[in-house]
């Protein structure tokens, strides 16, 4: 008998490792500059867990899943991906007291689905999840933070594409609508979307089939039933984008294919890619902490794949960069000073500094207080008299002393500043 690695399912042979290990260290510099920590979660769970959340009727749950009865007779689950669990420990280990809390994570991620080119069954996932959120701000920290790590990867040719479902009544208002839309067109749709038609309709809208595409495109749009809050916070996220010049494509048919999604979702696709070209996907899932049982609040992340930015990085033939850690907090005072700060962190970000954004509406005491638990070497600070001067409050935590600087030095003085610490230690 020959044994052979299950089909779907690869070896990473040392040759190779080191690639998984570029994108796995790249996180781990990178993402701490957004204030993510690394949370290490279990790969079994209860099944229920990923039913509950991901939803019953999606094709993950439905047709994809590993579970088995362990001896207790219980029901459990590879996991397919790690929001839920990354929730479950979230609240198990009662981070819902906190605010806002920031996880990152790596691992391997298992479905049942038809191995080819950039779909396995073992594969390997990188996300980000922050929680306890609603600020629009916060999603486009979290796209700007998904494109960070793409760019830093060495990758160009990617498209960000956006959308938002709206709320959970948006979406069920949306479902109506679609539903008498298509109810005289529904034998032309293909084979799972009759299926869909009935469990989870929104999901016809990104069918990839051309006769779906064609009926999908003269029904009416998810972006016309938004109530007016989902508009408001849609129009915000795309706001804070352009200020970080962050490009951007409105795509309105995407919808993602887990249930719990609300609002903002987004996809980045690589344009060198065949059919499975999309390399990172994520959103809102603003009722996913109720829905497992917590308090509701505001949450968001996405999730990359490991094999799927491998391939986009051989496409471009990407070498690879190295990343100091350093870590600088950045407070803005009033909307103007915390419109400009976010800008301002993610140039420094840009310039290989360590930059957590203060952006919740807080005193400055407690940024500070914040600052320094986060074991911060500097502050810097924008209010209304700085923005007026072209200044920067530069503050030295370490020494207590502050420094008020023009803007335009901010980067030779931190990079010096930080460097001659780095000496010192
Ligand atoms: P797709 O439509 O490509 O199947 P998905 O909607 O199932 O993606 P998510 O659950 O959002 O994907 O997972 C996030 C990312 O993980 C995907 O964008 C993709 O890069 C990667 N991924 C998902 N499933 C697989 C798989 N079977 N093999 C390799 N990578 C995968
Ligand atoms: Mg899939």
């Amino acid at each position: 008998m020959e044994l052979t690695a299950l089909k779907g399912v690869q070896d990473i042979l040392p040759d190779e490792v080191h690639r998984w290990d570029f994108l796995e260290q790249l996180a781990q510099r990178l993402f701490p500059r957004y204030g993510y920590r690394r949370i290490i979660i279990p790969i079994i769970e209860e099944s229920r867990l990923f039913t509950r959340s991901i939803g019953q009727e999606t094709d993950i749950v439905e047709k994809e899943m590993y579970v088995f009865t362990d001896r207790g007779g219980r029901s459990i689950a590879l996991r397919p991906e790690a929001t839920a669990s990354v929730v479950r420990a979230y609240l198990e280990h009662h981070f819902d007291q906190q605010g806002l809390v920031k996880f990152f994570y790596s691992g391997p991620m298992f479905r049942g689905e038809k191995p080819q080119a950039g779909r396995n069954r073992q594969f390997y996932q990188i996300g980000v999840e922050a929680l306890g959120c609603a600020h629009p701000f916060l999603d486009a920290e979290v796209i700007a933070c998904a494109v960070d790590f793409l760019s830093a990867a060495g990758l160009k040719n990617f498209r960000l594409l956006l959308n938002s479902v709206g709320d959970a009544e948006d979406k069920a208002a949306f479902a109506k609508i679609l539903t008498r839309h298509l109810q005289d067109k529904r034998e032309l749709l293909c084979a799972s979307c009759r299926q869909r038609f009935e469990r989870n309709i929104l999901r016809t809208l990104d069918c990839k089939s051309p006769v779906c595409k064609k009926i999908i495109s003269e029904a009416p749009q998810l972006s016309d039933v938004l109530s007016p809050e989902s508009k408001q916070d849609f129009l915000q996220v795309q706001r804070a984008l352009d200020r970080l010049n962050i490009g951007y494509t409105l795509m309105p048919t995407l919808v993602r294919g887990l249930d719990y999604y609300t609002k903002t979702v987004f996809e980045i696709t690589h344009e060198q890619l065949g059919a499975q070209n999309t390399i990172l996907a994520g959103g809102r899932y603003n009722n996913l902490i109720a829905d497992l049982g917590g308090k509701p609040a505001g949450a968001m992340g996405f999730a990359l794949g490991v094999e799927r930015v491998l391939l986009a990085l051989d496409a471009e033939s990407v070498p690879i960069p190295v990343f100091p850690d350093t870590s600088v907090y950045a407070i803005g005072l009033g909307d103007n000073g915390s419109s400009k700060i976010f800008e301002i962190g993610q140039m420094l970000r840009r310039e290989n500094i360590a930059v957590q954004i203060g952006f919740e509406p807080r005193s400055l005491k407690s940024h500070l207080r914040q600052a320094d638990k986060l074991g911060c070497l500097f502050v810097i600070i924008i209010g209304d008299n700085e923005l007026a001067g072209n200044t920067i409050i530069l503050k030295n935590m370490r020494q207590g002393t502050q420094d008020v600087i023009g803007l335009e030095t901010i980067v030779s003085e931190l990079k010096q500043r930080i460097g001659s610490i780095n000496e010192q230690s």
